[in-house]
Parts: C-alpha cells; structure tokens; sequence
C-alpha cells in the first residue's frame, strides 16, 4: 500500500480517502483501461496462485483447518480457471455490442460499449478467502477498474497473505487491499466508489447497501439464505446421498453459501435415507469424524456457540439421528442429522452455515415445494433430487432461488456460462465467467447519425398534415 497509508497505525477516514484519491488519479490517467493492463493483472494472479499454493494451503488450515484438497480445488483451481477464462475471452468481452436501430432513427447505427465504472470496492467473506476475494477482482480488471479489496478479518491469516501477494504482484497504483474489521470497512464505506460488490451475510449488506446509497453507487450483493434440497424417492439413492453430502460436509463442513440449509422428503422415504447418510458418512468420515481430517472446523468460537445454540434448543431435542459430537476446544462438530424437525425451531429460521442437517417431512414429494416457499426468503441455491419429469418441471417453475440443480448440489457454481448470484434476501446480481465482467462495466448505448434523412415532422410547425403522417 501507498506509503502515507503504511504510516498509519488505523486505518481511519483519511487513510481511506487517500487510498480512493490514488486509485481515482490512476483510474483518471486511463491505466486501467488499455488491454496490455488488464492482461498482465490477470496474469500477475494466475502467477501468485501459481507460485503460492503451499502458501495458501498454509494459510487457510491456520484459519479453518481447511482440508488441502478442497483448498486447492476450490480457492485455488477455480480461481486459475477464472483467470485463464478471463485471459482468453476478454479480447471479445471488451469490443462494442452491435444493436438494432429502429425506423425512427434511419438511417442510424448503434452499439453498446463496456465501460468500466472507475474504482470499485470489493468486501469478501471468510468461508473462501481466496476465492471469494479474487474471483469479483478478475471480473474488475476484466473491465478495467481500479480495484479496492477489503477481505474478510475472520480468516486472519489469508487476509494477510492476500495483502502481501497482492501487493508485492500486483499494480499497487490501481489495485489495493485494505485489510481490517468494522472500523476498516466503515471507513472505506464512507467513500466514494463507482461500484461496491459485496460478499457476505443479509445484515451487514443492508449497512453496505445504506452506505452505497448516500453517493447512489450501485452494488452486488453476493449472500446467503436456506437452501433447501428435495428428494424424491425415484433416485438413485447412494449417488445423491453422496452429492448431498460433498455438497453439504465437503464444502468447508457446510460453511458455504450454497451448501444445503435443509432435506426434504417423504415420511416413508426418510429412513432408507437416513440410513444411506449414516452409511457414507462414515465410509468418508470415519467412526470418529471430530478427528477427520477431512473437515474443516467451525471458523471461532462465536459460530461455534450459535451452532451449540441450534443443535441445544428443547424443539428439537431428541431428533439427532447421526452425530451431534462436539468438541469445543478444537471448534470441531460432526456431521449432525436431525430427523423430522419442527418448522418454528431456531435452526429452520436460520442460515445453518455449519455442519448441521435437518430433514422436514412431509406426505407427498409435492408438498415439498409448498415447505420451500413457505419460509417466505428465496434461497441462493434450491436442489431436487428425482428422475420424474413432471416433478422436475414443477421445481423449475415454482421454485424461486438465485439457482437451481436437478440431482447434485453446489456445482452449478463452476459452470461459468451461468450467473452467480441470489434472488431477494439471497441477495442482488451476479457473477462469474463473462457476468463478471458485465457487473463491473457500465453498458454505454451509443447512437450514430449522419446528416441525411432529416424527417421534418419532428419540428414545428406541429401541423394537423404531420399529425395524420
Ligand atoms: P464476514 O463476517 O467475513 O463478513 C463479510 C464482510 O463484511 C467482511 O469483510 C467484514 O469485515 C465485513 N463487515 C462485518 N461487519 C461489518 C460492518 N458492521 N460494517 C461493514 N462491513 C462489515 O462474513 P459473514 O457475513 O459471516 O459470511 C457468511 C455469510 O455470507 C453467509 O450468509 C453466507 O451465505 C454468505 N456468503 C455468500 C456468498 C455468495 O457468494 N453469495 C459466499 C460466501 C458467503
């Protein structure tokens, strides 16, 4: 960072204002704009991932004992894939959009040009430090921004990690970060900035959001929600146990935004079903998952409590069908079912954001999307699993959620021609592949004339001749 920042023990409101002033004099010098930038950028991240991972994986075992595998899958992997994409596409992402033009224009031509916002500000969450934080940032250089990053403070260590590759491969002139908690954030936030992409939970985006509106600067809101999972009975039972679980447990032991909230399904299906969980579970977790190392732990001890607090509630005391250990010391919980949970219980009114499963059963596999609008939030991620046509199209038209998957779950994330992004409180655009760019570019409409065709009727005199034209 500049050095009249570095020089402050806080980072207070002048410290923000002298960070956004650089950032705008670069942005205003058109460094960000030219081609040749935005691909050494996008390179200079591909190199860090690159030149890092043993360093990554470090940094995110110390913050959440994150399995290597899904480190390297998830936080590292996808993100090369992202700027690899990125790096090959943005030579056609960048060039103006040829429109039709109407009668009333002729002859006329049009195109919309893709012009970044100017200096944006990215808050990211803890979950997927690495991800979370550089995969909106490939989508503002892609367009051309200079960039603002202020990464989670609940995963400390990558935080600090981030802040040093970051500054020591990337421009500095146009790409920072800042790190920090609330006081940081709230600094920044006081700002100016031409767009803000936000990651994290429903509460602080309404913050972020009342900050944004003061200098109506539009933003992404990337949250989270109860994403349900529905299944059937015709399936084939052990493939989707399996994906419900590496959607659920595999994914930072259910610390994901879309990781399944809940089940489903029918009063009849419900133990072969339970018994098929119990059964892979263990076949990938052990007879004692707290030792596992194939699961993350709960990120602090505040998480921690608030899960202690669902799993602890009298509604749903005695449902605990698998798991339920805990281990407070080392912030680890087990896979945890509960079976036929009650609808007003703490845990159905909450983002569960841990390791816990409850399952809602209901008569008929019908009733269920009836269970799923009924909470009254559109999730960020909804997901069926059946082989019945009919059920399949019903999903699709009366489940609302930033996305939907029939029969796996969380995939549809690495799918980059689709958007990314939730619905109501799931949250507000999206990103990913070629929608990253577009959230950080401004769509210009541009309209060119010439001199001939000068149609009289649009001037005065306003005759009854023109009127019957
Ligand atoms: P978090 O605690 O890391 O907070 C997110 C960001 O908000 C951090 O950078 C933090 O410093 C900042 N922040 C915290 N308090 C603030 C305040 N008072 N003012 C301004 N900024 C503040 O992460 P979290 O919110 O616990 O993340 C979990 C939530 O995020 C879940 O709801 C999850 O579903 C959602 N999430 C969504 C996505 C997605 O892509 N849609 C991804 C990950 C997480």
């Amino acid at each position: 960072m500049g050095s009249e920042v570095e020089k402050k023990a806080v980072f207070d409101m002048e410290a923000a204002k002298v960070v956004v002033k650089e950032l705008r004099e670069s942005f205003a010098a058109g460094k960000t704009k030219s081609y040749e930038w935005r691909v050494s950028q996008l390179k200079a991240i591909l190199k860090m991932m690159e030149e890092n991972e043993p360093q990554i994986i470090a940094a995110l075992r110390e913050d959440l004992s994150k399995p290597e595998l899904e480190s390297s899958i998830y936080e590292i992997a996808m993100l090369k894939n992202t700027c690899k994409l990125a790096l090959k596409e943005m030579k056609h992402w960048i060039l103006p959009e040829k429109a039709k033009t109407s009668l009333t224009t002729f002859p006329s031509s049009a195109e919309i040009v893709s012009e970044p916002f100017g200096v944006v500000l990215v808050i990211s969450a803890w979950n997927y430090p690495f991800l979370l934080s550089l995969d909106p940032v490939v989508g503002a250089i892609a367009a051309g921004n200079a960039i603002v990053l202020k990464p989670s403070e609940i995963a400390p260590a990558s935080s600090s990690l981030l802040a040093k590759l970051v500054e020591t491969y990337m421009d500095s002139s146009c790409i920072k970060v800042v790190e920090g908690g609330v006081t940081e954030t709230s600094a920044l936030l006081e700002q100016k900035w031409d767009k803000i992409f936000y990651t994290g939970n429903g509460r602080i985006a309404r913050i972020v959001m009342a900050a944004a509106a003061k200098h109506l600067t539009p933003v992404v809101l990337e949250l989270g929600g109860k994403s349900p999972v529905i299944v059937d009975s015709d399936i084939n039972l052990q493939v989707a146990t399996r994906r419900i679980i590496a959607g659920k447990w595999g994914c930072n032991n259910g610390q994901a935004c879309i990781s399944p909230d809940y089940v489903v399904t029918t009063k009849d299906y419900a133990p072969k079903l339970v018994d098929s969980f119990k059964r892979e579970l263990e076949r990938f977790y052990g007879k004692n998952p707290l030792e596992s190392k194939d699961l993350s732990r709960i990120v602090n001890s505040n998480h921690f409590a608030r899960l202690s607090k669902l799993l602890d509630e009298d509604k749903v005391s005695g449902k605990i069908v698998h798991g339920g250990e805990r281990d407070k010391t080392n912030l680890k919980i087990s896979p945890t079912i509960l079976l036929d949970v009650p609808q007003d219980s703490l845990i159905m009114n909450e983002e569960i954001f841990g390791p816990l499963l409850p399952f809602i059963l209901v008569d008929k596999v019908e009733d269920s999307f009836d269970v799923v609008n009924s909470t009254g939030t559109k999730p960020l991620a909804a997901y069926l699993f059946t082989n019945d046509k009919k059920l399949k199209e019903k999903f699709v038209a009366t489940v609302s959620a930033g996305g939907l998957v029939v029969n796996d779950t969380t995939v549809h994330l690495a799918v980059h021609t689709l958007p990314f992004g939730g619905v109501g409180e799931s949250g507000m655009g999206a990103y990913h592949g070629k929608f990253s760019f577009d959230a950080f570019s401004h769509k210009k409409a541009v309209l060119y004339r010439g001199f001939a065709a000068d149609a009289f009727v649009r001037y005065p005199p306003y005759t009854n001749g023109k009127l019957r034209l």
